[in-house]
């Protein structure tokens, strides 16, 4: 029985020991030490990218906390950090591909109904000044055939102002070509206007039902499983960009410092990605997930003792 007792207190101070060491206290006051472990290149970056990635990750954390020895890579750490290209990276490539294509698309769209709103200005603009034009120039018609009607029932114009009428005649006859000018102009502009708009609004069909489509096939609230922390390991699986990246690894560094996840979307330690900030930063969340997870009373550290090794045996 002694022997039994003496076995398990070695047993739980070993458990203990590493537990106080990897899991909470010490990984808060000591530097956590890590490598990049499996690399796999179909994720299109160089190992090289990969370390920077991480060293932007630990940045988050050591930036806010004032601790640039949160994290450190080291060769032959424990801890490493795994790229693992599977099913859910060519996935979520075929998103990013399908996504890229919409963009093409809305970007074509924007263009048109720019071209749109600027072809309806000058419509508008063209239509005002031919309206006034056209106004002047049916007054001035009248005006002139009023004064030939006067000068007929006299019997004629004398031939200085019979001078002055011909040269208001052909005033007259240049300024409605160049109404009947504008006119056509403003027929054409008002055609081309009509097959942008069919255009806009053909595309913008075509537009939405790629977005239902893509909506469909790629929009999921999946968790977190763009990576995981288990037993001293961090599996990357899969990240749009270098940012998204630096999202996922800064996520699952606060987990190697025992951080749950927090309620905010906006937070780092958030179980879902889309809603934290550009660059990425702690929350007050992520902060009080670390001091939580790093500031438990002894107390604490003793009672969850019993459940560690509890979850250990049904493991
Ligand atoms: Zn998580």
């Amino acid at each position: 029985m002694r022997i039994i007792y003496v076995s398990f207190i070695v047993i739980l101070f070993l458990f203990a020991g590493n537990w106080w060491a990897g899991a909470f206290g010490l990984a808060c006051k000591l530097p956590v030490y890590y490598t990049v472990g499996q690399f796999d290149e179909r994720f299109g970056i160089s190992e090289t990218e990969a370390r920077l990635a991480l060293a932007e990750a630990e940045a988050v954390w050591e930036e806010s906390l004032g601790r640039d020895d949160l994290f450190t890579y080291k060769e032959d750490a424990k801890l490493q950090v795994n790229f693992i290209y599977d099913e859910r990276q060519r996935q979520a490539e075929e998103t990013e591909r399908a996504r890229d294509s919409l963009e093409t698309r809305e970007e074509a769209n924007t263009v048109l109904v720019e071209l749109h709103r600027q072809l309806v200005a000058e419509y508008h603009s063209n239509e005002v000044s031919y309206e006034e034009r056209r106004v002047a120039y049916e007054n001035s018609l009248d005006a002139y055939n009023a004064e030939v009607e006067r000068y007929n029932q006299e019997g004629g114009a004398p031939p200085d102002v019979y001078k002055d009428l011909e040269k208001k005649r052909v005033q007259l006859e240049t300024e409605r070509i160049e109404l009947n000018d504008l006119g056509d102009k403003l027929n054409d502009l008002s055609e081309r206007i009509n097959e942008i708009g069919e255009k806009g609004n053909e595309l913008i069909g075509e537009y939405n039902e790629r977005v239902r489509q893509f909506n469909d096939t790629f929009v999921h609230d999946e968790e977190y499983t763009q990576g995981d922390y288990r037993s001293r390991q961090i599996n990357v699986y899969t990240f749009t960009d270098h940012r998204d990246l630096v999202l996922v690894l800064a996520h699952e560094l606060g987990h190697s410092l025992a951080i749950s996840h927090v309620e905010n979307p906006s937070s780092i330690m958030y179980y879902l990605m889309g809603g934290q900030t550009s660059p990425p930063a702690l929350t007050d969340e992520d902060l009080a997930g670390f001091t939580s997870a790093c500031e438990q009373g002894v107390v604490g550290r003793l009672l969850a003792i019993p459940r560690m090794l509890y979850n250990t045996l049904i493991n």
